[in-house]
């Protein structure tokens, strides 16, 4: 039986959904962070159990052609990269892998999978971070998680975030202190800073803070005149309140303590109001290639009537209102949609309707009430869809669907009923919305006769 701290030496066979290498002892399964294919090392169990045991390097001995040394300095500790030890051509080959691989493994499916579209700099991409505040003996810590713990990892800078958010976290580090706000205690359920979030604008020089706290902090009005101070470009200043005892981030109320309820951002020529609950993605400048693909299927198979569900706050729908006649947008998260009603009068969109609901049950009353849409286009959560969704769409006898997903798993599962249904999967174009991770976003083109 294998234990903690047994060393052996192993051959990576294949790399698994979240990139870790895959070795075989005698059939037993480890699993190894930071590792390539093909690499042969030597390495130390630091979890068993009885299906599988996770690993790590102790020595490298036949080092893949493709490792680089990772440009931070905390890679191996903390857990938010995952790939920053291969170069970029080789991040973008193994996210293809991933996807092909999902697509044969879960939905027993085998289309050609195009190269990824990627980023000429893949670094310094992210518009939203949100900083988990901690403490230890020299005092207040903020940084990322390590992997599968609540253990923070320290760091004065992200390379995958806006710079701006660096500067966010030096500043706070120094607010925290002198204004003597409490730093929450997850095991005491007893404090009160949880997390920072920040959004930046790539467009223009805008910023949110948002800090996330059990309760409004004793010296508000002096923290938001020092933020005031501290960052010029500060459009936006929230407190949300989150009193429970919770993994999730935002809590129940966000409290507007001064500026904008939301700051603007740009993808291609259109403009979107973004709010601290709405979602929005992360990458900016590879957001805009992955709706253009949108639009390159959406033309490809024409549609006059479109759903665009799972809508956020409507950049799917109004980056493909031109080329349709009405496009209905669904959303669940409230003031999601209502940004989605600003954006599209700023941006002179008058052919979306956009509506508050539950994708599912709206879209099958839409259908009853005979508005059934050539192009059904979704963008889920991970989890993906419903299955009573898809039932529906199969059973509506749309002609065309889009699929833009951030989950290659629940995609391939959610392939698998759509071509069960009568759909033929025609194209998949994964974007790499998320460098240096194993993340990796798709656009996939269903049709049906
Ligand atoms: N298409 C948008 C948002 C995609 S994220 C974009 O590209 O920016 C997925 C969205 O689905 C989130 O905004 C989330 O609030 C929403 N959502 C989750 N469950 C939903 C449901 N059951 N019905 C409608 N929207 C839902």
């Amino acid at each position: 039986m294998v234990k903690v701290g047994d060393e052996f030496q192993v051959k990576i066979e294949a790399l698994n959904h979240q990139a870790q290498g895959i070795a075989k002892l005698d059939g037993y399964v480890l699993f190894v962070d930071h590792v390539l294919l093909d690499e042969v090392l030597k390495v130390r169990i630091v979890e068993a159990k009885k299906e599988y045991a996770r690993a790590e390097i102790v020595e490298i001995i036949e080092k893949s052609p493709y490792r680089k040394e990772p440009e931070c300095p905390v890679y191996y500790r903390c857990g938010g990269c995952h790939l920053m030890h291969t170069t970029y051509e080789n991040q973008l080959e193994i996210k293809r892998m991933l996807v092909e691989d999902a697509f044969r493994r879960i939905g027993k499916l085998s289309p050609k999978i195009n190269h990824p579209i990627g980023m000429e700099n893949p670094f310094r991409y992210r518009n939203k971070v949100q900083f988990p505040v901690g403490r230890d003996e020299k005092g207040v810590k903020i940084g990322f998680y390590k992997k599968m713990t609540h253990e923070i990892v320290p760091t004065d800078f992200c390379l995958i975030q806006h710079e701006d958010s660096d500067k966010v976290l030096s500043v706070m580090k120094e607010v925290i202190k002198k204004y003597g706000i409490e730093i929450y205690d997850e095991r005491l359920h007893k404090g009160v800073i949880r997390h920072i979030m920040v959004r930046r604008s790539f467009a223009f020089d805008q910023m949110m803070i948002v800090l996330v706290c059990t309760r409004m902090p004793d010296r508000i009005e002096e923290i938001k005149e020092e933020l005031i101070k501290s960052f010029p470009n500060l459009k936006s200043l929230y407190v949300n309140i989150n009193s429970k005892k919770t993994n999730v981030i935002l809590g129940e109320k966000d409290i507007l303590v001064w500026g904008s309820p939301a700051i603007s951002d740009k993808i291609g020529n259109l403009l979107f109001e973004i709010s601290p609950e709405s979602f929005f993605q992360v990458n900016t400048v590879q957001t805009e290639k992955l709706y253009n693909q949108v639009v390159r299927y959406l033309t490809e198979v024409g549609g006059r009537v479109v759903f665009d569900l799972y809508s956020g706050i409507g950049t799917i729908s109004m980056f493909v209102a031109p080329y349709c006649e009405k496009v209905y947008a669904i959303e669940i998260v409230k003031q999601a949609v209502e940004d989605a009603i600003k954006s599209s009068i700023e941006n002179k969109i008058a052919n979306v309707e956009f509506i508050h609901a539950d994708a599912e049950k709206k879209m099958k009353e839409l259908i009853e009430n005979d508005i059934i849409p050539d192009t059904v286009i979704v963008d889920p959560p991970r989890k993906g869809c419903e299955k009573e969704l898809l039932e529906s769409i199969i059973s509506a006898g749309v002609k065309n669907f889009i699929y833009v997903s951030c989950n290659p798993s629940t995609l391939a599962r959610d392939a698998r009923i759509l071509t069960d249904g009568g759909y033929e999967l025609l194209k998949v174009q994964p974007v790499d919305m998320f460098p240096q991770t194993y993340h990796v976003e798709n656009v996939v083109l269903f049709k049906r006769d």
